[in-house]
């Protein structure tokens, strides 16, 4: 049984999937079966174009809603780009930040990641980072250099006093949409490298806010086991979080 320091936090990353109608009805439900929020917390990342509505029919419960990704200038002539306080405008309490499929198939640079991680928090729009290593930079055992690579260059222009405000959430690319989930050990390795990570950077108390959800084929039968998994503070869940039926009982798990 793991001995919680953090809040679990479980994040449905809903990605370009689910029309308008699908979303709304998907967080109705969910709004339905989530309690009071004290013993864990939830969110949905939705496409941006539905926030408002999303975010209307969310309104008093404890589910947070969010964007899947952020511009980190206030205004301008970025075409195509929505700014921090845009989103906050239409209801986003918070934020993904570096998602591998934003770093892989939209070419996002490291150099990006410590600007969007410092706007999301100047609009009170809480971040969830994204970090992880490729297949080949695993077999090659260039893992842990990826993610202290990616932490550096995230946290750059953060300070301690805001650490309880963020969550990283570690997910290997290989185990994204694949099927193939990293096992206990490889999940646990790579949170305490993180976690060593942040005491060095921060110091212990501020290291010790900071959520570190697992992501990577998360699915109704691997949620408790992993969970269980002493660093894992929350999951984020891609493919499962797109149905009531799988998402619930992720939400769900049971956390004795
Ligand atoms: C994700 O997109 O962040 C993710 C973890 O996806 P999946 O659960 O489908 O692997």
């Amino acid at each position: 049984m793991t001995n919680r320091l953090r809040k679990p936090y479980i994040a449905g990353n809903w990605k370009m999937n689910l029309d308008r109608s699908k979303c709304l009805a998907l967080v109705k439900v969910i709004k339905g079966r989530l309690r009071d929020g004290n013993d864990r917390e939830v969110g949905v990342f939705v496409p941006s174009l539905y926030l408002a509505d999303v975010s209307a029919v969310a309104q008093g419960s404890p589910l947070g809603i969010g964007s899947q990704n952020m511009w980190f200038e206030d205004s301008g002539a970025f075409t195509g780009e929505l700014a921090a306080r845009m989103l906050r405008e239409v209801g986003a309490d918070r934020v993904l930040v570096g998602h591998s499929e934003r770093r892989q198939l939209f070419q996002e640079p490291d150099s990006w990641m410590s600007k969007k991680l410092r706007n999301s928090l100047d609009h009170d729009l809480l971040p969830i980072y994204c970090i992880g290593e490729t297949l080949d930079e695993r077999k090659a055992n260039r893992t842990d250099r990826t993610i202290k690579r990616q932490l550096e260059s995230g946290f750059e222009t953060l300070r301690a006093e805001e650490t309880h405000r963020i969550t990283i959430a570690y997910e290997p690319i290989w185990a994204i949409g694949t099927g193939e989930t990293a096992t206990a050990e490889q999940v646990a390795a790579v949170h305490k490298m993180i976690r060593r990570w942040l005491v060095q950077r921060f110091g212990e108390p501020a290291a010790n806010m900071v959520r570190i959800l697992y992501g990577g084929s998360v699915k109704p039968d691997n949620a408790k086991q992993l969970m269980a998994i002493d660093e894992v503070d929350g999951l984020l869940v891609g493919g499962a979080s797109l149905q009531a039926e799988t998402f619930l009982p992720i939400i769900e798990f049971d956390a004795r």
